[in-house]
């Protein structure tokens, strides 16, 4: 049998499994053909006149174990590969990281405009996990220094090792902190944020795949925002006066402005492509 059989046999699996698509591909196409390259260190762009090479017995066995743990495990493909691709870029992931995707891509595409007003240079990424965001916005804006930080040192041992793929190292520093406690005294152009913001219920009900992810990335409290509430008490201290808070969490965002009115910050309507995510600015 040839790597392209491989892919289709892996395409019907997928098919007739209920496996969640979201953390990477969206459908189980694309799923078992990045399964099977990549179970073969293979590229993405590999020639399609190459797909009807034989399999050694090793590589099959390769194979089968991923697909298995894949739709019995339920194991997001980037963890079962060790590497997830963010802005077109590749990161390593481990499960101490949260697989990388946020709406706040499209935002350091556009160069956060028309919200950011100056070029940053001086930019945190907290909850930085696998430092995709951080390390996405350093490779955006090569002038700015970016602080990325973490509660967890074995999420912070894979955004150094991101750090070092991306060869960001005189510019992007990992910190461990929790919340700003390691920051005291720091303000920045910009911060960007997707901290942890499910709530109980929806991290309960929640696809098997997420509970692969590290819980500590997703839930924050019954109602998903005891990290959101602290967060929105200091982060304008950390703030230039020209500055802006980036800030990912899903669903609650109307509900935030209407519970929190009187926080010292504005907060700006994204038009579109913002969805989950509130840019706030210093009144
Ligand atoms: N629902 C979000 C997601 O899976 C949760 C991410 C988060 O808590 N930061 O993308």
């Amino acid at each position: 049998l040839t790597i392209q059989d491989y892919i289709r046999w892996t395409y019907s699996r997928f098919r007739r499994s209920d496996i969640f698509y979201g953390h990477g591909t969206d459908n189980p196409w694309d799923e078992a053909v990045q399964l099977v390259l990549g179970a073969l260190s293979l590229p993405l762009d590999f020639p399609k006149e190459h797909l009807d090479s034989r399999l050694t017995h090793d590589e099959k066995k390769r194979i089968l174990k991923l697909v298995d743990r894949r739709i019995n495990n339920r194991e997001p493909l980037p963890y079962l590969l060790g590497e997830a691709w963010f802005m077109g870029l590749p990161f390593k992931v481990t499960k101490d990281t949260l697989i990388p995707r946020s709406p706040i891509m499209a935002l350091i595409e556009n160069q956060f405009a028309p919200w950011l007003e100056q070029y940053p240079l001086s930019i945190l990424d907290m909850c930085t996990g696998s430092g995709c965001l951080g390390i996405a916005a350093a490779l955006t804006f090569d002038e700015a220094e970016v602080d990325i930080t973490d509660v967890s040192d074995a999420a912070l041992d894979v955004a150094l090792q991101n750090i070092a793929m991306h060869e960001v190292e005189d510019r992007v520093h990992a910190i461990h902190s929790d919340m700003f406690n390691a920051l005291s005294g720091k303000q920045y152009d910009l911060i960007i944020c997707n901290p942890p913001y499910v709530d109980a219920n929806d991290y309960n009900t929640a696809p098997r795949e997420f509970h692969n992810e590290p819980q500590l990335a997703l839930t924050s409290g019954d109602d998903g925002l005891d990290f959101t509430r602290a967060f929105l008490a200091q982060a304008a201290d950390y703030l230039h006066d020209n500055g802006i808070v980036v800030y990912e969490v899903g669903n609650s965002e109307v509900a935030l402005q209407e519970a929190y009115p009187d926080t010292p910050f504005m907060w700006v309507e994204l038009e579109n492509g913002g969805n989950g995510v509130f840019v706030l600015t210093k009144e």
